[in-house]
């Protein structure tokens, strides 16, 4: 779709690459760091000062305590620490369960590991998304070994409630599941809405590994720093298995990261008005190009219904979307793996500059 929309110059609201600003003292202290010599391999846990800033953030937001030396890990994004986890905690055979649409990273990850992952449909419920307890409990077998929830989930933009998340403990429990959760976009919730760690839910913390990264947060998505964090004995066993993906990268960005987390909430406060000034005029406009758009609590996307412009199925709109309207979106089936999911939806992202926006409204407007 990205080569399409360069091909057609299209606006693209397909990838959810951004196009906003990141912060300026950021930027300079990964210059400074370039300059000082700070370009040799960092320690393989990463440098102390960002896992105390990692753990500084879990304790002060939260109410989670990890020990720096032994409960945090800092890897080469969000990406590799769910590589790392289900290499780590999966064996061939094994079953890990996703909400679907599930990011395209599970089921590969579960693959490498030689696991299956198990997608559970999330329930529509007029302009969003829920959770089916019946069809997650459902899902359960004697080979399920991880649970993975996305929340702030990519691609709904759902944030999972207290009392879902309270269904989802009970379960892992029950089951004694261990846990990998994916917060990329714990920063980017809006409204009046909170994000809620799985792992601050009673018996969590101790079977669960929580997934985090700078990308999304700060606008830096291609320094690819990550970390994970939890009980010492899984965490070093993602260790174990990052040792022989990269090792360790990003030694400047580190640094740098290590220092803007301690401020991240003035920060995400001022990115969280700019998205949601853009998610609102998004969804205005696929309103008024009569694309009806669900609700979108968090993150970099809304999802569109097709149907109205006479689709049934996301993909063919995608595909002719360029040349009828000069947009660019994404089909939601390209991170739908169960069989009976709507062909129906579309996900446009929203972490653009106004003006991309606009024009893109513009256009759809035109081609409505
Ligand atoms: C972007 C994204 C990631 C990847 O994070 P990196 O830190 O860039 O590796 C992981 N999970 C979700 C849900 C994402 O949207």
């Amino acid at each position: 779709m990205t080569e399409l929309a360069r091909r057609t110059g299209a606006v693209n609201l397909g990838q959810g690459v951004p196009e906003l600003p990141s912060p300026p003292g950021l930027l300079e202290e990964v210059a400074g760091a370039v300059r000082a010599g700070s370009n040799q391999y960092p320690p393989a846990a990463g440098f102390p000062a960002l896992r105390e800033a990692v753990a500084g953030h879990q304790r002060r937001r939260y109410g989670l305590e990890y020990r720096p030396q032994d409960e945090v890990l800092v890897t080469t994004g969000a990406t590799e620490a769910l590589a790392s986890a289900l290499l780590a905690l999966c064996d061939p055979g094994d079953e890990v369960i996703a909400f679907d649409p599930v990011y395209d990273a599970y089921p590969a990850g579960a693959r490498f590991a030689g696991a299956r992952l198990v997608p559970v449909p999330l329930a529509e419920d007029g302009d969003g998304f829920v959770l089916d307890a019946d069809a997650l409990r459902a899902a359960v077998t004697p080979r399920t070994r991880v649970l993975l929830l996305n929340t702030p989930h990519n691609p709904t933009g759902k944030v999972f409630t207290e009392a879902e998340l309270a269904v989802v403990a009970g379960l892992c429990v029950e089951h004694g599941l261990t846990v990998v959760t994916d917060e990329v976009y714990e920063h980017l919730v809006y409204d009046e809405g909170v994000h809620r760690p799985l792992a601050a839910l009673p018996g969590m913390r101790e079977r669960t590994l929580v997934i985090s990264s700078a990308g999304k947060t700060f606008n830096v998505t291609g320094w690819k720093v990550g970390w994970v964090c939890g009980p010492a004995p899984l965490v070093a066993a993602v260790a174990a298995a990052k040792q022989f993906l990269t090792y360790a990268s990003g030694t400047p960005y580190q640094e740098a990261l290590a220092r803007a987390l301690g401020g991240v909430e003035a920060w995400a406060a001022e990115l969280r008005g700019t998205l949601r000034r853009n998610r609102d005029l998004l969804s205005e406009g696929l309103s008024r190009a009569g694309l009806r758009p669900l609700r979108a609590e968090a993150g970099y996307f809304l999802q569109a219904d097709v149907r109205a412009w006479g689709y049934t199925d996301g993909v063919r709109f995608c595909r002719e979307l360029p040349l009828r309207a000069g947009v660019v979106a994404i089909p939601t089936s390209a991170f739908q793996l169960y069989p009976d999911a709507p062909s129906h939806f579309v996900r446009f992202s929203f972490c653009k500059r106004e003006e991309s926006v606009l024009a893109a409204v513009e256009k759809l407007l035109k081609a409505a």
